[in-house]
């Protein structure tokens, strides 16, 4: 566990303690998780703004810049995010009026923004999400930034997602089509489980798995109309989120969806500061991890493909060297983050195992 995880000198808003957390959720919180109330449809946006004023809006410029000029009027106040700092959520949250509600729209950064809001707050929560592309309209806890990494956060159910394709469909196309690397991520999530399981370094169950694993090539079979950023395939991914998430608050962790391709995601943004999307770095991550497994990289390759996901080295502008370092470090970054047991703890990642990683990884450089 990074010590830098400590919690005493985080500046949490006073009375922080008594609120929810992944660990001390009630159950009546868990069982609303397991199947949070979910509308799709095209242009709903307004009817659910309407039905839920007096609100707040937290949201981000391009979504909000979608909003009819009448839509844009009605909340209380409107704030624009641009960072899941911790110091910069506790500043959204004591500048903003009192309100019965918070909607969040777009991106994960808005939603993640609003999410810390209605737990803090405890009130009503509205998520609209402004693309597919990643779960945080459906999870429960809260990827704050603390000292450059992701922490979790908190622990909150909405009580609405509202998915408005018109919304979702003015995003880049290429934003949504990621949404399938937050699945496909069950691929190689799944057998790190069952082997931390054997390990004796994780209880893998193996019912929850089967149901992950349906539930991921359900998903699959849709990679071509992902590609196309169909309704359908929008909503399958949105609803496969909620499902998979339910999973993952009965077995009280995230192993039915985060694995080590996440784990290289996180070190690649730590060791080169920046930000990915999401998705397309976690196709990377589960080519390469797939590979180390033995597990069908071809197969998770040609999915990404035929949903046209841009998972390649190439595509993500990441050079040879900085994925070689990259992955060199792996097994020290996953042990000091303290992270589940993977294909990492166990795989040869030496400069030489590495070489052989980069060479067997299917279609990486073509
Ligand atoms: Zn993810």
């Amino acid at each position: 566990m990074d010590p830098r995880r400590g919690a005493a000198d985080r500046p949490y808003p006073v009375g922080v303690d008594a609120l929810p957390t992944i660990e001390t959720a009630s159950d009546e919180l868990r069982r609303r998780a397991l199947d949070p109330p979910m509308r799709f449809g095209e242009g709903i946006l307004d009817e659910v703004l309407a039905a839920e004023e007096p609100y707040v809006l937290v949201t981000q410029p391009q979504p909000l810049a979608l909003l009819d000029p009448g839509l844009r009027e009605r909340p209380l106040a409107t704030r624009i995010v641009d960072s899941l700092e911790h110091a910069a959520l506790d500043r959204l949250v004591a500048g903003l009026p009192d309100g019965e509600t918070v909607v969040g729209l777009g991106g994960g950064m808005a939603l993640d923004a609003a999410k810390y809001v209605a737990w803090v707050r405890g009130t009503r929560l509205v998520l609209v999400p402004g693309i597919v592309s990643v779960d945080a309209c459906v999870t429960n806890t809260i990827a704050v930034r603390e000292w450059g990494r992701v922490v979790y956060r908190g622990w909150v159910v909405p009580d609405l997602v509202a998915v408005d394709f018109a919304i979702v469909r003015a995003a880049p196309p290429r934003l949504n089509r990621a949404g399938l690397g937050d699945v496909l991520s069950i691929h190689t999530a799944l057998w790190d489980w069952r082997r931390g399981g054997e390990a004796g370094k994780a209880r893998f169950v193996p019912a929850i798995a089967r149901r992950s694993r349906a539930a991921l090539e359900g998903v699959m079979a849709l990679a071509p109309a992902i590609g196309e950023v169909a309704d359908a395939a929008l909503e399958a991914i949105v609803r496969t989120y909620a499902l998979v998430n339910g999973l993952c608050v009965e077995v009280r962790h995230s192993q039915p969806q985060e694995g080590s391709e996440h784990y290289v995601a996180y070190r690649l943004e730590a060791l080169t500061g920046r930000g990915f999307v999401h998705g397309e770095v976690l196709g990377l991550g589960g080519v390469l991890m797939a590979t180390l497994q033995r597990n069908d990289p071809g197969r998770v390759a040609a999915t990404l493909d035929a949903a046209r996901v841009g998972w390649r080295p190439a595509d993500l502008e990441i050079d040879r060297s900085t994925l070689e370092r990259a992955l060199v470090g792996l097994p020290a970054f996953i042990r000091e983050s303290g992270l589940p047991y993977s294909v990492i703890d166990e795989a040869d990642l030496s400069p030489v195992g590495v070489e052989r990683l980069l060479a067997t990884s299917p279609g990486l450089w073509s």
